[in-house]
C-alpha cells in the first residue's frame, strides 16, 4: 500500500490558497502540515514529485540569457513576468475563456479546516494519514469551491492548484522507494457486442451496467493500492461508486465527526443510503457511467496490472457463483425434492459452466509503459523522446513542441513530466498492438454442438431444467427461452447487483411497449386512468385466482412515478394484447375471450389507443480521440498569462526570439491537468445533466451515460428535443468547439430489440459519415419493414418540429409528402429545379390552411446540403411522427 503520509506531504507541499501569499507560500505550507504531523512536508521525494508535476502541466519558458553578464536583465525579466494576485486570472483550457481568479475570504478559512482535522483523534498514524488524505482529495473542491479557479502558477494559469496538488501526490506514489513512474492503460472487451445482445430493456441496462461495474472493480484495485488520485482517466471525483467506497472507509473513523457542513451533508446522504432510504442516490448509483478503460500512474512493475487482471477474473467467477445460487434457489422452490447432496452437485455444475462461459467471453488487455528506461536522477525525458521518434514520428508538431521545451535552458535539467503527451500516445499505440493479438481461448467452445443460446447464439445453453425456471420466476424468461452462462448472468444481474450494492428497490426498466405508450399516458384523464386501474386489477386477480398466474411487475419512466398507471405496462393499454394466443405464447397460459371482455370494452369506449412506436437515442461526442490527444488544445501563448508572453518576447532576441515565437504558436501538449479537466467535464455532463434531461425534461429512460456516450429510450414526442438539448448542454459544459452526433431510431415496440440496437448504431454512424458530424440521423422502421432515413445538422431540428406541429394541426396537407415522394422515387426526377417546382405544385394543389408555409419548405429545400432523398424522407418522417405522437 502507498505511504499516505508521503502522499499527504506531496498534496500539501503548496498551500491550497497559494496565491494569497505567494512569497511565503513554503512556510505557510509547512505550518498547515504541522496541524497534522510534526515533520516537514518538503522532503526530497515530495520536492521531486512537485517538479515532475509542474513539468507535467506547465509550460513556462524564459529568454535565453547568459548568466553573469545579464544578471540585471535577468532580474528585470523576472519582475516583468511575475503576476501578482491583482493581475492574476484563470484560463479555462477548453472554452479558452478568461475568468477572474478565485480566492478564499481570508487564509483563516483554510487554517480552520486544518485545525478541525487536527482535533480528530486517530489511534494509528498511518490510518490518520490515509483518511485525511482521502478526505482532502475528495472534499477540497467541495469545501473550497474557489480552488478550481485558483491557479497553481499565476504565470501559466491554465490549471488549478487542486489539479497540481493531486498530481504531485499521484507522482509521489509512483516514485516512492526509487521506483520509475509508469502508465497503466487497462481495457476490457467485448463492449458493443455484449451490450447489444438484449431481448428486454433490462438486459440492455444489465449489459452496460455489468461492464461499467466490472471496470470499476478493476479501478478499485488501483485505488486501494495507490489512492484514487493515481487514476487519471476516467474522473473519479464525485463518482457514486467511488463515493460509496469512500463512505465505507470514513464511516467508522473519527473523520465522521468532522464538523463541516459540506462533508456532513454528504455523510448523511450515504447514511440514508445505507439504511435504504435514499432513492435519489440509488438512481445515480445505477447509471452505467464507467467507460471500458482506465489510465493510471503507477510505479513501474507488472505486478499491479496482473493483480487488476486477477481481480477482473475473480469478479467474473464470483458472478458465476451468484448466478448459480439464484438458479438453485428457484430449483429449491420448485416443489421437487432434491437432497442436499443433489443440490450441491447441481450448484457446482452450474457454477463451472457459467464460469467457463464468462471467462471465455470476456477479455482484458493492458499495457504498462515506464516513463524512463532506468532510474536516473530527476527522471530525464530523453527516453520518451527517443521511443516516440522510433515508434511514431519526429516530424510532427507534438514532437517538436516537446523537444523545444526540454532543450530550453529554463528547463535544465528537464524531467519526464514534459513528455507526458508523448508517453500517452505511445501507451495508446502499444495497447492497440496488444489488442490486435487476441487472447488464446481457454476452451474451443465455438465448436460445441449442443443447442445454442437463444439470445447470443454463441455458447451452448446451460444444462438445466428450463421448464421449472420459467414457471417459478415469472418474467425472468420468455416461454421456451434458454440461455448460456453469459446471457443468464446478464439476465440475473439486476437482482445480483441489487444485493451487492444494498439497494432498496429492485432494478426495473420500462418495456419497449411502455415507452410507446408514454404519450397516451400523459394525455389520459386522471379519472380514466383510475377507472382503468380498477378494471385491470380485476383482470389480474382473475389470472391469479383462476389460472394461478401472476403477471410480472413492471414500471414506467421516472417522470411518471406518481401516475396511477405507473405500474401497468403500456401494452395493457393496447387492445391487440388481449388475445388468447398472445398470453399462451408469452406466458404459457390459456385464457378465454371472455376474460378480456370488460377491458376491451373500456379501451374502446374511452378511445384509448397508444402509439405502437417508440424511439431509441444513441449519441456520442465527435472527435473524442482527437480531443483526448489534445488536437483541440489552445496555442501555448493562450495558456500563459499575457504579461508573461509580452515579457518573453521583449526579452529574447534574434534566433532565440524566432524559436520562442514558434513555440508560443504551437498547440499546448496534453497534460494530466487537461486530461483530468476533460474527464471531469465529461463526468459532470454524464452524472449531473444527461439523466435530468432524458428522464425529467423528456419522459425518457436512460440506459447508460459514460462520459460522452449516451443510450436512452424515449417517447417519439420527445426524442428530437431531447437529442437537441443534450448536444447543447455538451457544448456548454465542454467547449463551443465540441459537438455531438446522434442516431435516432423510431421503431415498432415489438421489433426485436437487438436488431433495433444495431439499427440505431447504424443511424449514429450515418450521422457522422453521411451528415458530417455535429449532426443527427433519424431512421424510421415501419411495422411493414420499410426503412427511411433522414438527417442533417442540428439546426434542422427546429424545421422538423415545425413540420410536425403543422401536420398535427392539419395546417399543411397531410398527403403532400407521399405524393412528392412518389414523384421523386417512381418518376425518377432528379433535376433539382423540376423537383422544386413539383414540390410547390403538389403542396398548393391541396386544400391548404397555411399557404405561406410553402416558402419555409422551399427555403429548407434550397439550403439542404445533402442528397435530396433525405429531404424527401424528412417530410415523410415528420408526417409519421405527427400521426403517432399524442402530445
Ligand atoms: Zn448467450
Amino acid at each position: 500500500m502507498a505511504d499516505y503520509k508521503l502522499k499527504l506531504k506531496a498534496l500539501l507541499h503548496d498551500p491550497v490558497d497559494k496565491m494569497l501569499n505567494l512569497k511565503n507560500h513554503e512556510e505557510i505550507a509547512e505550518k498547515i502540515f504541522h496541524f497534522l504531523f510534526t515533520e516537514t512536508p518538503h522532503i526530497s521525494e515530495a520536492k521531486l514529485a512537485d517538479s515532475i508535476a509542474s513539468a507535467l502541466s506547465r509550460i513556462i519558458v524564459a529568454p535565453k540569457l547568459e548568466k553573469k553578464e545579464n544578471e540585471d536583465v535577468q532580474k528585470n525579466f523576472q519582475e516583468q513576468s511575475s503576476v501578482n494576485l491583482e493581475e492574476a486570472y484563470f484560463i479555462d483550457i477548453f472554452s479558452e475563456k478568461i475568468h477572474d481568479i478565485e480566492v478564499p475570504q481570508n487564509h483563516k478559512d483554510v487554517e480552520d479546516l486544518f485545525k478541525k482535522l487536527e482535533s480528530l483523534s486517530f489511534t494509528n498514524q498511518d490510518e490518520k494519514a490515509k483518511i485525511i488524505f482521502l478526505f482532502l482529495w475528495r472534499f477540497l473542491p467541495d469545501i473550497f469551491p474557489w480552488i478550481n479557479k485558483h491557479p497553481a502558477d499565476s504565470r501559466a494559469p491554465n490549471h488549478s492548484i487542486y489539479d497540481h496538488l493531486v498530481q504531485a501526490s499521484a507522482v509521489v506514489s509512483s516514485i516512492e522507494n526509487n521506483k520509475i513512474p509508469a502508465f497503466l492503460l487497462f481495457t476490457i472487451s467485448p463492449v458493443q457486442e455484449f451490450i447489444s445482445k438484449a431481448r428486454k430493456t433490462s438486459d440492455l441496462w444489465a449489459g452496460s451496467y455489468m461492464l461499467s461495474y466490472l471496470i470499476y472493480k478493476c479501478i478499485e484495485v488501483v485505488m486501494e493500492k495507490l489512492g484514487p488520485d493515481n487514476v487519471i482517466f476516467p474522473n473519479l471525483l464525485g463518482q457514486p461508486l467511488v463515493d460509496r467506497w469512500l463512505y465505507e472507509k470514513f464511516k467508522n473513523t473519527s473523520i465522521a465527526n468532522l464538523n463541516d457542513h459540506n462533508f456532513q451533508k454528504w455523510l448523511q446522504e450515504w447514511q440514508k443510503f445505507e439504511s435504504k432510504r435514499n432513492e435519489q442516490l440509488e438512481g445515480k448509483l445505477t447509471i452505467a457511467n464507467f467507460p471500458n478503460r482506465f489510465l493510471a500512474i503507477i510505479p513501474y512493475d507488472n505486478s499491479l496490472a496482473k493483480e487488476v487482471e486477477n481481480k477482473f477474473k475473480n469478479n467474473l467467477e464470483e458472478l458465476a457463483g451468484k448466478v448459480s445460487e439464484k438458479l438453485i434457489e428457484t430449483l429449491k422452490n420448485s416443489g421437487n425434492s432434491y437432497s442436499e447432496q443433489d443440490l450441491q452437485n447441481i450448484n457446482q455444475n452450474f457454477k463451472d459452466q457459467i464460469k467457463s462461459h464468462l471467462l471465455n467471453y470476456f477479455q482484458c488487455y493492458w499495457v504498462v509503459l515506464p516513463w524512463v528506461s532506468k532510474i536516473k536522477i530527476n527522471y530525464p525525458p530523453n527516453d520518451a523522446l527517443e521511443d516516440y521518434k522510433e515508434l511514431i514520428s519526429d516530424q510532427n508538431e507534438l514532437y517538436r513542441t516537446v523537444q523545444t521545451i526540454v532543450n530550453h535552458p529554463y528547463y535544465k535539467p528537464a524531467n519526464v513530466g514534459s513528455a507526458y503527451s508523448l508517453l500517452l500516445e505511445l501507451t495508446e499505440k502499444l495497447l492497440g498492438a496488444r489488442k490486435s493479438i487476441r487472447n488464446v481461448l481457454g476452451e474451443n467452445y465455438y465448436e460445441s454442438r449442443g443447442e445454442k443460446c437463444h439470445l447470443c447464439g454463441e455458447f451452448e445453453v446451460l444444462d438445466f431444467d428450463w421448464e421449472k425456471l420459467i414457471k417459478d420466476n415469472t418474467g425472468l424468461l420468455k416461454k421456451g427461452e434458454k440461455l448460456c452462462g453469459v446471457c443468464m448472468t446478464k439476465r440475473l444481474f439486476p437482482e445480483i447487483i441489487k444485493d451487492k450494492l444494498g439497494l432498496q428497490t429492485a432494478i426495473k426498466f420500462p418495456s419497449t411497449s411502455e415507452m410507446a405508450s408514454i404519450g397516451e399516458k400523459r394525455t389520459l384523464k386522471t379519472k380514466d386512468k383510475q377507472d382503468f386501474e380498477k378494471i385491470f386489477n380485476t383482470f389480474k386477480s382473475n389470472l391469479k385466482n383462476n389460472y394461478q398466474f401472476e403477471l410480472p411487475e413492471t414500471i414506467s419512466v421516472p417522470a411518471l412515478k406518481n401516475d396511477p398507471l405507473y405500474k401497468i405496462d403500456g401494452q395493457y393499454l393496447m387492445e391487440e394484447t388481449y388475445r388468447p394466443e398472445y398470453f399462451e405464447r408469452e406466458y404459457g397460459i390459456k385464457l378465454k375471450e371472455d376474460d378480456f371482455k370488460e377491458i376491451i370494452e373500456f379501451l374502446k369506449e374511452k378511445n384509448i389507443s397508444p402509439s405502437k412506436y417508440y424511439a431509441i437515442l444513441q449519441m456520442d461526442g465527435d472527435n473524442m480521440g482527437k480531443w483526448l490527444k489534445g488536437e483541440f488544445n489552445p496555442k501555448i501563448k493562450d495558456t500563459i498569462h499575457k504579461k508573461v508572453v509580452d515579457a518573453l518576447i521583449s526579452y529574447s532576441e534574434e534566433k532565440d526570439k524566432k524559436e520562442l515565437e514558434e513555440l508560443l504558436c504551437y498547440k499546448h501538449p496534453t497534460s494530466p491537468s487537461i486530461h483530468q479537466a476533460f474527464s471531469r467535464k465529461l463526468s459532470q455532463f454524464a452524472l449531473e445533466k444527461v439523466r435530468k434531461i432524458v428522464e425529467y425534461h423528456h419522459y425518457g429512460k436512460l440506459i447508460y451515460a459514460g462520459g460522452d456516450d449516451i443510450l436512452a429510450f424515449l417517447p417519439i414526442e420527445e426524442v428530437l428535443d431531447c437529442a437537441y438539448d443534450l448536444q447543447e448542454e455538451f457544448k456548454k459544459i465542454l467547449s463551443p468547439k465540441a459537438s455531438m452526433s446522434a442516431g435516432i431510431l423510431i421503431v415498432h415496440h415489438k421489433y426485436p430489440l437487438y436488431l433495433a440496437l444495431n439499427e440505431v448504431r447504424n443511424a449514429e454512424k450515418m450521422a457522422k459519415l453521411t451528415f458530417g458530424k455535429d449532426a443527427f440521423c433519424i431512421r424510421i422502421i415501419s411495422h411493414s419493414g420499410e426503412i427511411r432515413d433522414s438527417g442533417g445538422k442540428w439546426a434542422l431540428i427546429s424545421f422538423l418540429n415545425d413540420l410536425i406541429c403543422k401536420f398535427k394541426n392539419k395546417h399543411i396537407p397531410s398527403g403532400f409528402p407521399n405524393e412528392f415522394a412518389e414523384v421523386y422515387e417512381k418518376e425518377g426526377i432528379e433535376d433539382t429545379e423540376i423537383l422544386r417546382t413539383e414540390l410547390k405544385r403538389i403542396y398548393l394543389r391541396k386544400q391548404v390552411k397555411d399557404k405561406e408555409y410553402i416558402n419555409e419548405i422551399l427555403k429548407n429545400f434550397d439550403s439542404y446540403e445533402f442528397d435530396l432523398k433525405y429531404f424527401v424522407n424528412l417530410l415523410l418522417i415528420s408526417r409519421f411522427i405527427a400521426r403517432e405522437s399524442k402530445v
